[in-house]
């Protein structure tokens, strides 16, 4: 059984964004998706605390009184910009709307699912932000459509105010997705793959080795060699303690701070 979204991670990961890879992503979905013509905005009004406290419930769907099968969505956005790969096939993430005469929104477009209250309470990071438009950015180029297909549940969702996600504004937001598109963003902070001091390479989750090892007795996690999750949020736990970028990935800037 083969899905169609197959492409997501290599198109997200050569736009230099963190990528994991939910496990049975490849042939999750409620069926296969038709021509998808774009992407539609979400946040998950999930818990607070986390970088992705919603995966479980994006992947599983929900059950209860209003039951809705997962996945619910194909991405996840975590708080760090990391991009949770959840279903390579159709998803429950629109409902009844139209968007650029598409009607049928879980058939057409990709869902991504940033995960925040939507509330007051919960203040955007930079790091999502910037991860949320280079990733619908990315997407867009692959299909080769513009930043004008990338809608706000709040603006696809029929009757009008059935939806209220996502809570910033769309209109800029897809003028920022347009400035990656035509080249005009900022380019993504640009890690050299070696330290230029010590010749120690960049690590980021899935390398593996004595290095890992070294950085994990710096971050206070056990040595196993192997940087996984936990490493990374040790990671950027070390990376706000010392001022940087807490980007979970060390580069030069992290190595200085390694003895
Ligand atoms: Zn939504």
């Amino acid at each position: 059984m083969g899905f169609s979204l197959t492409w997501l991670p290599e198109v997200l990961k050569a736009a230099g964004l963190k990528v994991a890879l939910v496990p049975g992503w490849e042939t999750r979905g409620a069926g296969d998706v038709s021509h998808i013509v774009g992407v539609i905005c979400h946040h998950t009004a999930g818990p607070l605390q986390g970088n992705m406290p919603s995966l479980k419930l994006l992947t599983n769907g929900r059950g209860g009184k209003h039951p809705l099968p997962g996945p619910l969505s194909q991405l996840g956005l975590g708080r760090d910009g990391t991009f949770y790969v959840i279903a390579a096939g159709r998803a429950n993430h629109a409902g009844k709307g139209r968007w650029q005469s598409f009607a049928a929104g879980n058939s057409s477009f990709i869902g991504i699912e940033a995960e925040n209250t939507g509330l007051d309470n919960d203040p955007w990071p930079e790091e999502q932000m910037d991860a949320y438009r280079r990733g619908v950015a990315a997407i867009l180029i692959h299909i080769q459509r513009g930043a004008a297909f990338c809608a706000g549940h709040k603006e696809y969702a029929l009757p009008k105010g059935r939806k209220s996600d996502p809570s910033f504004d769309m209109e800029r937001f897809r003028a920022s997705v347009a400035a990656v598109i035509n080249g005009t963003a900022a380019p993504a902070p640009f890690i050299p793959a070696v330290d230029p001091q010590g010749g120690r390479p960049t690590l980021r989750r899935g390398a593996e080795g004595p290095l890992v090892s070294a950085v994990q007795a710096a971050v206070g996690v056990p040595q196993d060699g192997s940087f996984g999750p936990k490493t990374e949020a040790a990671v950027r736990g070390f990376q706000r303690s010392q001022g940087l970028l807490a980007d979970g990935i060390v580069g030069p800037k992290t190595w200085a701070m390694i003895p």
